[in-house]
């Protein structure tokens, strides 16, 4: 295989490792920023119960106050009616004291229920704020790998960089342009062959093409352009043939295409 095919695959294996690498280094903070906005979500839950629980308080204030107004009005009515002169003014006073303990049991009933709602808020609030602490632990752990990752990802990235200048410096002008040309429209430049394939485009090559890819002529694919190359150690080896066809055509195995290049 010529040198600057050598390179060139080299290089193409490099430039894939960059834009991984690249890739992965970009989607750190965006998995950051995802775990930032998951952790808002649950501080807000958390804030939430709190004033749930706080309204709750402060309905339980106004109906401790009403409590005490209908109390005081019972003190007044009982004060009234020992002074009365008449039946008719002592039930309507007695009317009243009714009244007003019905509503003293009615707040009453109201102020239980919003304790019960408190307590399960209660429980709400603890579970929400056990969740933060632990996304809070999580997040935290996350960041240090992340950083420990990006790390290693930018220096192995200044690696791969330093590696695709050296190749580049060794391929031919010419054969550079084409294959930044091609890199640039296809994605990758070069292409492997295998079994009269281009590995790239799974097209099938002119049988000329396949035998001058083989002699290591450097020809591009004529369905995808790509620079192509073949690497016999990297082709499968051929299929045992079948055995009645072992029987009647062949006594003794005849190297293939492959064998003989090698050799
Ligand atoms: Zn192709």
């Amino acid at each position: 295989m010529n040198d600057g095919l050598k390179h060139l695959i080299r290089l193409q294996e490099t430039d894939e490792q960059i834009a991984r690498l690249t890739q992965s280094i970009a989607a750190l903070p965006r998995r950051l920023a995802e775990l930032e906005t998951k952790l808002q979500a649950q501080k807000e839950l958390v804030e939430r119960t709190a004033k749930s629980i706080r309204d709750e308080e402060a309905a339980r204030r106004r109906l401790e106050s009403d409590l005490k107004d209908q109390q005081q009005k019972i003190a007044k009515y009982r004060d009234q009616a020992s002074s009365v002169k008449t039946n008719e003014q002592f039930h309507a006073l007695q009317h009243e004291i009714d009244f007003a303990q019905a509503e003293i049991r009615r707040i009453e009933d109201v102020e239980l229920a919003s304790m019960e709602r408190s307590e399960q808020l209660e429980v709400e609030r603890a579970a929400a704020q056990k969740e933060l602490q632990s996304q809070q632990a999580f997040i935290e752990k996350e960041k240090d790998a992340a950083r420990a990752a990006s790390a290693e990802q930018e220096a192995s990235l200044a690696g791969f960089k330093a590696e695709r200048g050296e190749h580049r410096a060794l391929i031919e002008a010419d054969l550079l342009a084409r294959y930044d040309r091609i890199a640039a429209s296809r994605g990758t430049g070069v292409a492997r062959v295998q079994g009269q394939r281009c590995l790239a485009c799974q097209m099938f090559l002119r049988p000329q093409v396949w035998n001058q890819i083989r002699s290591g002529e450097l020809l591009t694919c004529e369905s995808c352009s790509r620079l192509l190359y073949w690497d016999p150690s990297l082709e499968p080896p051929p299929p045992e043939p079948a055995v009645d066809e072992k029987k009647s055509k062949k006594k003794k195995k005849e190297p293939t295409a492959v064998e003989e290049a090698e050799a």
